[in-house]
């Protein structure tokens, strides 16, 4: 086929223990691994939706990727007609796989913490950056503690979970303590409350997704599985000069290599969020080392990857 061809494989992934997100609990997640071939060159990408970001289900990947039976072009050209941001993501690291693979840097690491839980154990390995979930009955103490215990920089991150009275207290608490990096998504998806809380240090995560999503002059929690077309997301953060932070949905080791490829270009990097390794059942499929520096893989296999994945 000169359009090159494609193969596909359908994955579902349990985590040890329920994870609990913006929209509630989640025990395993599917994703759509895909592997590309054109013209002898090799590519691999992920297709990895998250709960609570308005992307295609892998049901509708694996649908979109059934029906172009193989032909990388028609399956190209559906894509591009149609909303499928983890789709188009996907498609754009099987045509960067050869850089992909070859990437080896060291990016710094945000630390994940649940509230006040593992604040020390975080600070301890080394990771200058802490990312703490908080929710609607947490109140301002809880990050006043943390940086108490921790000397570096905290990230918080409401999942959208406050209503406008605690927004704008947590807002306030941002601005006033230097070491709060930002408060990530304190409102529900495409709540009018955001105009009124500005755009300083109040970042948008759930809210962002794509670059043609609404404009946000704060800065941007980007991920990479979900953003669809990764060229058009480079020409996009080439004209945006607030903030871009680059952060993983749960991805195997193919789609964690090519998020932290992408966050590599970034112009102005901050530590991204890819603190999600150790979280599965052991499936062999998380392949990267874990640490207050998120690194390339050097030297994997990723053909024999590709096939025990089956
Ligand atoms: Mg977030």
């Amino acid at each position: 086929m000169r359009g090159g061809n494609y193969e596909f494989r359908r994955i579902r992934r349990r985590f040890r223990k329920a994870f609990v997100t913006g929209s509630g609990t989640v025990d395993a997640v599917d994703r759509v691994v895909i592997r590309t071939e054109t013209q002898g060159r090799v590519g691999f990408g992920e297709v990895a939706p998250w709960p609570g970001f308005p992307t295609e289900s892998a049901d509708e990947a694996a649908e979109a990727l059934r029906s172009a039976q193989g032909d990388l072009a028609r399956l190209t050209a559906k894509v591009s007609s149609r909303h499928m941001p983890a789709l188009a993501a996907a498609l754009s690291s099987c045509r960067h796989w050869r850089e992909i693979a070859s990437f080896t840097g060291a990016l710094e690491c945000a630390g994940l913490v649940a509230g006040g839980e593992g604040v020390h154990e975080r600070a301890a390995r080394g990771h200058r950056t802490l990312k703490m979930k908080i929710g609607p009955s947490d109140g301002t103490n809880l990050a006043r503690e943390a940086l108490d215990r921790f000397p570096g920089v905290l990230r918080l991150d409401a999942n959208g979970s406050l209503d406008l009275a605690a927004a704008r207290l947590w807002t306030e608490y941002a601005r006033s303590e230097m070491r709060v990096e930002f408060l990530e998504q304190p409102l529900p998806v495409g709540h009018a409350g955001y105009a009124s809380l500005g755009c300083e240090k109040v970042a948008l995560d759930e809210s962002f997704t794509t670059p043609d999503g609404p404009a946000w002059a704060g800065p941007a929690v980007v991920k990479p599985s979900l953003a669809g077309d990764w060229d058009a997301f480079l020409t996009w953060r080439g004209t945006r000069t607030a903030p871009v932070v680059y952060s993983s949905c749960f991805e195997t080791a193919i789609g964690r290599q090519a998020g932290l490829w992408l966050a590599s270009l970034d112009p102005a990097p901050l530590a991204v969020g890819f603190d999600t390794l150790g979280r599965f059942e052991l499936d062999g499929r998380d392949r990267h080392e874990g640490g207050p520096f998120a690194r390339g893989l050097s030297g994997l296999d990723w053909e024999r990857f590709w096939k025990e994945l089956a």
